[in-house]
């Protein structure tokens, strides 16, 4: 049988060509505490450090086990670089928005004319750079960026969903604005090296703006994005939380290659709702990779895998305080999985 590397088996994986086994990898964030520790490099530095945040993205793998590099390990980024009010986090907890920037189409207007390479968006970009340098040509290297419906919330604020409903002209313009930077942003980070885009869209969730807005607002921008990424032959994962059973089809028909479902999302249920899409997911970070032991990872990343998943993977991102042990539970039971 044929023996690919990490790199090719991914690629494989979510191009949909067959694989002599499943690839070992997280779509959503990897750093914990242990592997802070382990290589030297804490949060909250490693958030704005470029060399600092390779350094801990490197742990996934050689700590942990994960066939796969990926930052970043938070998803302020993109609001802070356009002058969003952060909080910086700790060691323990992620960076998080604070205050915003847009209220009218005229803010936006003076958000243009930016360049990439300033802030952490830079430093993110940066430490792709760097990873890609060190291990290009063995590892799948992922990058992953905040997506344009919760970027233009993180924007302008809790108004965002009343906009929604009331504002469609204001919406439409701050998803066009939204929409463009991501493109731009995440062709650097493909220039930079990576081989594979994580949109993490948390808030684009059908359940919460209902199915019809969800076309209007988030597919066409999506597909956008997806369709800039598959020119360069990037395939592209999309991850929107919680339950968002409703809204799989329309994911699907933006053109993403794989569909990141968390915990609340039935596994048998999303894989009878889409047809090309990967599904993959979906073990709960907090209920069982944080909080039980590798013996129940292991009981419920089987029940997982029996439920016909593409990917085994984490179902949203790692809390700071997951066990390793717990992680390379999981790992191991992706790697012995043969199609
Ligand atoms: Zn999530």
């Amino acid at each position: 049988m044929v023996e690919y590397t990490p790199k090719e088996r991914l690629v494989r994986a979510l191009t949909g060509k067959p694989v002599d086994r499943m690839p070992a990898v997280s779509f959503t964030q990897t750093a914990t505490v242990e592997q802070m520790e382990a290589c030297d490099a804490f949060w909250p530095e490693a958030n704005y450090d470029a060399v600092m945040m390779a350094k801990l993205a490197e742990a996934a793998h050689t700590v942990v086990g994960f066939e796969a590099v990926r930052v970043p390990f938070d998803i302020t980024a993109e609001a802070e670089f356009f002058g969003c009010q952060i909080k910086e986090g700790t060691k323990i907890q992620q960076p998080s928005v604070r205050g915003h920037v847009v209220k009218t189409a005229e803010d936006i207007d003076k958000l243009k004319g930016y360049s990439l390479d300033h802030g952490r968006v830079g430093v993110i970009c940066d430490a792709v750079r760097i990873l890609t340098d060190k291990y290009g040509s063995e590892l799948p290297m992922i990058g992953s960026m905040l997506g344009p419906f919760s970027l233009a919330q993180h924007l302008n604020g809790d108004d965002w969903f009343m906009a929604i409903f009331t504002d469609e002209a204001f919406v439409l313009a701050l998803m066009d604005f939204t929409t463009d930077f991501n493109i731009a942003y995440a062709k650097k980070i493909v220039e930079n090296g990576a081989d594979t885009m994580v949109i993490i869209d948390p808030t684009a969730s059908a359940q919460l703006i209902g199915v019809e807005y969800y076309e209007k607002f988030v597919v066409p921008f999506h597909r956008k994005i997806c369709d800039s990424m598959h020119e360069l032959g990037v395939p592209v994962v999309l991850h929107i939380c919680g339950d968002t059973t409703q809204g799989l089809t329309l994911m699907e028909s933006s053109g993403i290659d794989a569909i990141s479902i968390d915990q609340n999302v039935d596994i048998a249920t999303a894989l009878s709702k889409v047809k090309k899409s990967l599904i993959v997911g979906n073990l709960d970070p907090v209920n069982v990779l944080w909080n039980k032991t590798p013996e129940i990872v292991r009981e419920e990343s089987r029940k997982v895998l029996d439920a016909g998943v593409d990917l085994l993977v984490p179902g949203c991102g790692l809390v700071s305080k997951t066990p390793t042990e717990n992680l390379q539970a999981m790992i191991e039971m992706a790697k012995n999985h043969a199609y």
